[in-house]
């Protein structure tokens, strides 16, 4: 049983959600970070008592030092503090939670201390898997996905693979997508979506980076590469498929015919709670299934004529990492840009498709 955690990005959703299952599993918060948001911050220091605690931004760091200078805890900024954060020896495990690209620094850090890492920040992983993976191995680290889907197919994987972590019986990876707020729509219904409209996801509550991401399909577009990367397997043996219920996290289908699935209610903390348990489970905050309520499931092929990002993510991944970082570094200006109501929804593709071809060239 793990007994200490150390949180990257702990005022996200995850970063939230991560802290009420620790609590509830009553483990010792070492260390926790955030971008700037001082105000949970201080909140969460009060509660959990960290020794450490990481501001990016460092006005809002030195407000820290001054709003919780009658605790114990020690206050760092910049990306140093960040890397010191995910390094800090005394924690069992490190869950890296930041929104974007900037976790990746972080996240080597948490790798090299050799502990148990749950990601759940999964740009490192599509921009820099091959590291990010080679870090692992090097030092010994073991990751365990924290997304949702990847969560699925790593619980679906128990027992299946040999001790190298393959298995040849291993058919394809089925990995399920919502389908966002937008499904059924096509690309001219799509022409005047604004920010506000795309931010209603269905079925979760996440950040916006990610709810905008999903609104695209650029996020199964992300876990696609993350899968590529975690489960060492080909693209074209990773498919995507609608299931609007969000119950089937995700799938893997072997050779002798047989699908393995996971289910459960829409929820956070069920992987965030298997992350930190693994190999063992736990009663968890996560209500049980009821399925004569559901009554049935439903799936669909994805409409990648109204959202093209998710062709583009194939395309990226099969080019390989240096297409992948340029795509979602452009996925993180377009959103960026959406959000400020620079471009429009279906600008956000033709961006990310600029971007892939130059990368190559
Ligand atoms: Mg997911």
């Amino acid at each position: 049983m793990l007994n200490s955690i150390s949180i990257l990005g702990s005022t996200g959703s995850i970063g939230r959600q991560t802290l009420e299952v620790a609590e509830h599993l009553r483990m010792q918060i070492i260390a926790l970070s955030a971008n700037n948001n001082v105000d949970l911050l201080e909140e969460q220091v009060r509660k959990f008592k960290p020794n450490v605690v990481a501001v990016y931004d460092e006005d809002a760091a030195r407000e820290l030092q001054i709003r919780i200078k009658d605790t114990d805890a020690k206050v760092l900024s910049g990306m140093d503090g960040q890397v010191e954060v995910a390094g800090c020896s005394g924690a069992d495990v490190v869950v890296t939670a930041v929104a974007g690209q900037m976790g990746l620094e972080p996240t080597l850090a948490a790798l090299r201390t050799g502990k148990r890492v749950a990601i759940a920040n999964k740009e490192p992983l599509v921009c820099a898997g091959d590291v990010v993976m080679q870090t692992a191995r090097e030092y010994g680290a073991e990751i365990i996905p924290v997304d949702s889907e990847h969560s699925a197919v790593f619980q679906c994987l128990q027992g299946e693979r040999d001790r190298t972590g393959k298995n040849p019986n291993i058919k394809k990876l089925i990995l399920t997508a919502s389908g966002g707020p937008f499904r059924g729509m096509n690309r001219e219904e799509l022409e005047n979506i604004t920010p506000e409209q795309a931010l209603m996801h269905p079925n979760w509550n996440m950040g916006k980076k990610i709810t905008i991401d999903s609104a695209t399909l650029m996020n199964k577009g992300l876990e696609l590469i993350e899968a590529m990367h975690l489960f060492d397997i080909h693209p074209d043996k990773i498919e995507v498929l609608i299931h609007p219920e969000s119950i089937i996290h995700s799938m893997v289908e072997f050779t002798d015919g047989s699908t393995i699935a996971q289910l459960s209610s829409p929820d956070m903390r069920q992987p965030i709670q298997y992350a930190l348990t693994y190999p063992n489970r736990k009663p968890s905050l996560t209500k049980p299934l009821d399925l004569i309520k559901l009554k049935k499931l439903t799936f669909e092929p994805p409409d990648t004529t109204t959202f093209p990002c998710l062709s583009l993510a194939y395309e990226a991944a099969k080019k390989g990492t240096k297409a992948c970082a340029a795509m979602n570094e452009a996925n993180e200006l377009a959103v960026d840009l959406f959000l400020n109501k620079k471009i429009k929804f279906n600008e956000i593709p033709d961006i990310i498709s600029n971007a892939i071809n130059k990368s190559t060239i």
